[in-house]
């Protein structure tokens, strides 16, 4: 593990804007001349009290929500000092640089948190579920964060690997005694435990699948003439009582996608109407992503006009031919065809109405097919594709384990165990390195 650096850092951890309360947080082995300068003594520790904020010649800066979090029962694991002000960006850039003033560092994003779990106040899936809590896009993503946050998915990753300890410890004991006649892999008791420990890491394999996907959802293109009726469509999709998201939590507003919820699921609609040239920078970053967005992307909606239902597929072109395509003939209200599905070899098509409504489940259940997302799965953690990538490591592993079950080679099993225990261990951080730690942490947001 990683040795903790001592240094205070502070950060504004509101969003940027005006606000209500504005919060500039600090955290540090040594907060005691912060402490008496900003506040003129420290505040009881854990107690709301209501104090004035002073500048370098004892003025009021703001005032406000004083409250003080000795080490070590604080968030960071540190001394935590949060003061909570008036939530403007002037008053809170001023806090902010006294605290720097009185020698505390910016903190990088995430880096209160990355102080958290080399603290050990929390292991690395749960400092990931806080990111995801604040990024998700849906009310089901923001449950299963939750959970994770909460500690449920590092629970049944520490549940399996005591028990692959366990077994570990019984196969390296038939190291130490294998010139004796009882043939330690014929036991059936390693059987059993490497049989129960495939079970419980396909169900958890099959959650974490699922929370990766309600994590991060499934891309569709949307292409169709204008008028077609592809934002009408969008609308439809998104339902009654969930607004279109139009931004994507923590990176720079993409005019090109818009993320709504099917069913739960975050969908990522690209819209290839602005995948045009551009010479403003900032559009054209847009399009770069999009493009990239684009090959990765699970399907394209290609939105027909029903009453013109002539070919359409120019606009496939430049379109990566490996994406699916479903054709939606759209405003059947007006031809009276009915909703219907159907689906050939290569393509699928949907008969709907985005204005009625008619046909919009059709083509909902097909994405969440396509996603392979099984709506309500009881208990589900959020996860990410590190996470699937350790346990599909660790189900590679425990399969080649189980491949030496009735031979003499006790030292190969019990490398195959410790190499699932060492994929799993990745995931809650147990086994980790500084690369790793700084790409996850870099992704959060500053002053969390
Ligand atoms: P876009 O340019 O492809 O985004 O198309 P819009 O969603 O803006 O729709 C263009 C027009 O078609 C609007 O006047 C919509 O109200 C209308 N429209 C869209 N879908 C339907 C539909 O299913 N039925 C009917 N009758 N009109 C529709
Ligand atoms: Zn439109």
């Amino acid at each position: 593990m990683v040795a903790p650096e001592r240094d205070a850092i502070a950060a504004i951890a509101t969003p940027p804007g005006k606000g209500g309360v504005g919060i500039v947080r600090i955290s540090g082995a040594e907060l005691g001349p912060i402490l008496s300068a900003m506040l003129h003594r420290p505040p009881r520790p854990r107690c709301a009290e209501f104090r004035r904020f002073l500048d370098a010649d004892g003025g009021t800066i703001d005032s406000g929500i004083a409250l003080y979090f000795p080490a070590p029962r604080s968030f960071t694991g540190e001394n935590v000092l949060e003061l909570h002000g008036h939530g403007g960006p002037v008053i809170l850039d001023l806090l902010l640089r006294r605290a720097l003033q009185l020698g505390c560092r910016l903190a990088r994003p995430g880096e209160f948190s990355e102080r958290a779990y080399l603290n050990g106040k929390l292991d690395l899936a749960q400092a990931e579920a806080i990111a995801d809590l604040i990024d998700s896009s849906t009310t089901e993503a923001a449950r299963a964060a939750q959970r994770s946050l909460q500690g449920e998915f590092s629970a049944h990753i520490h549940r399996l690997l005591e028990r692959l300890i366990q077994l570990r410890t019984h196969v390296e004991a038939a190291i130490d005694f294998s010139d004796e006649d009882i043939d330690w892999l014929e036991d059936t008791a390693i059987g059993c435990g490497l049989a129960e420990s495939l079970d419980d890491l396909q169900a958890i394999e099959r959650k974490a699948h699922q929370g990766a996907l309600l994590r991060e959802g499934l891309t569709a293109v949307i292409a169709g003439r204008p008028n077609a009726g592809k934002s009408s469509l969008l609308n439809a999709l998104s339902g009654r009582d969930s607004a279109i998201v139009t931004e994507i939590p923590g990176t720079t507003r993409d005019i090109l996608r818009e993320s709504l919820q099917v069913g739960g699921l975050p969908l990522h609609v690209i819209d290839t109407a602005g995948l045009r040239d551009s010479e403003d920078p900032i559009e054209r970053e847009g399009i770069r992503r999009a493009h990239e967005a684009l090959d990765n992307a699970d399907c394209i909606l290609l939105v027909i006009d029903a009453r013109h239902p002539e070919a359409s597929d120019e606009l496939l072109t430049g379109l990566p031919e490996a994406i699916p395509i479903i054709r939606i003939f759209n405003k059947i209200d007006l031809t009276g065809d009915q909703a219907s599905l159907v689906t050939s070899q290569d393509t699928t098509t949907v008969h709907l109405s985005a204005q009625t409504g008619e046909g919009i489940d059709l083509l909902r259940q097909e994405l969440a097919r396509r996603a392979g997302y099984e709506r309500g799965t009881e208990g589900l953690f959020s996860a990410r594709r590190r996470h699937l990538d350790a346990i599909q490591r660790a189900h590679a592993a425990l399969v080649n384990a189980r491949l030496y079950l009735g031979t003499k080679t006790a030292e190969l099993m019990a490398e195959e165990l410790h190499a699932a225990q060492k994929a799993l261990g990745e995931i809650t951080g147990e086994f980790t390195n500084e690369d790793l730690l700084s790409r996850i942490f870099a992704s959060f947001c500053i002053g969390k």
